[in-house]
């Protein structure tokens, strides 16, 4: 996931947890060493560790008190039922110098170990992170908003699992004004879900509960077809039809294609959401669009009815 030294493990305890919205909760944690944790983008990912067997989190820290730079391989090797489930999340907030991060979780039932300890967390319990370290020679990692410097056009696609991510970039673009129009597409499971955020994007707010019996997904894939990409792209100076296709079939493995633009590029793209989801939405873009696959970050954050770990 990110380069040796730039990442370490941190033990942490809830000191808050904030309901957001009905699916979306706040958790703010605390930790002896937090003061040293780094964020480097909006869309920072960690590693949060579920310690739902008694003594799980103790093995993990001896481990990497053992092991050190290799901790990894031996925690892998642990016995199953002493081995706490691993799972990706995204730094909401850092605030190094009160020791305080903050992590928001979607509440999506008891099916998998993350969502089963944020329906029931309470403040005093402790999990397991690894995050950036700060300092010079820490490299900066772990991440994927990587905006063009003259980029003309942004279009954000968030599910619920990327809107902390999406939050955090919508609230930095707020920041650091530049000429680019962005469309911001963010598909929620009730329209309760819905925040404020910065007028730095045009926020398109997609909440399903409002199309009974609507797929995860299809709202996001819809409202991709309704802005009119095609011709912008030819507006911007891009090709009408681009030569590349994606003919990949869905997939239900893991799914990340980072984009590689440069500084000059016009276009960016950066889309997170259920995995045959994003694909969805890459293959439209490049596909149909006519746009150039380097110009589009896409990533499943999650797969419907498999455990990516
Ligand atoms: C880079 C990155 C950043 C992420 N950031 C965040 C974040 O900030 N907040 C956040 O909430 N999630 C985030 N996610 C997504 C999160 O890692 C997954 O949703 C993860 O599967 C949750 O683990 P779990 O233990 O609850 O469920 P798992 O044990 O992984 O899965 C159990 C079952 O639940 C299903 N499932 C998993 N997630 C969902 C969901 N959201 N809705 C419905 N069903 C689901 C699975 O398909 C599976 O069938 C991120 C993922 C990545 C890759």
């Amino acid at each position: 996931m990110a380069a040796r030294h730039s990442y370490r493990l941190f033990d942490v305890t809830l000191t808050r947890r904030t309901q957001v919205s009905p699916s979306l909760v706040r958790f703010t944690f605390t930790g002896p060493e937090v003061n040293q944790m780094a964020t480097h983008a909006p869309d920072q990912r960690i590693k949060l560790f579920f310690g739902e067997a008694p003594g799980s989190l103790d093995a993990l820290f001896d481990v990497v008190h053992q092991h050190q730079d290799e901790w990894y391989a031996a925690f892998r090797a642990l016995p199953e039922a002493k081995r706490p489930a691993m799972r990706t999340y995204t730094i909401r907030a850092l605030r190094p110098e009160s020791a305080e991060v903050d992590v928001e979780f979607v509440l999506h039932g008891d099916t998998g170990p993350a969502s089963r300890w944020a329906m029931r967390a309470q403040p005093g319990d402790r999990l397991a992170m690894t995050a950036p370290i700060a300092g010079p020679e820490s490299a900066q990692v772990g991440f994927e908003w990587k905006p063009p410097r003259d980029v003309r056009r942004i279009l954000l696609v968030a599910d619920e699992t990327a809107l902390p991510a999406a939050a955090g970039i919508i609230e930095q673009l707020a920041e650091r004004a530049g000429p680019a129009r962005v469309d911001a597409l963010i598909e929620m499971p009730l329209r309760g879900d819905v925040q404020a955020l910065p007028s730095s994007a045009q926020v398109h707010w997609l909440p399903r509960d409002a199309t009974p019996g609507c797929a995860h997904g299809e709202h996001l894939l819809r409202a991709v077809r309704d802005i009119d990409l095609r011709y912008e792209i030819v507006a911007l100076g891009g090709k009408a039809e681009s030569s590349e296709t994606i003919d990949e079939p869905a997939t239900d493995q893991a799914f990340w294609e980072a984009a590689t633009v440069d500084d000059s590029a016009p276009f960016y793209a950066w889309v997170a959401a259920e995995t045959k989801v994003a694909l969805g939405i890459r293959r439209y873009l490049v596909n149909e669009c006519g746009l150039p696959k380097r110009y589009v970050t896409s990533m499943g954050y999650w797969c419907e009815g498999k455990v990516l770990g």
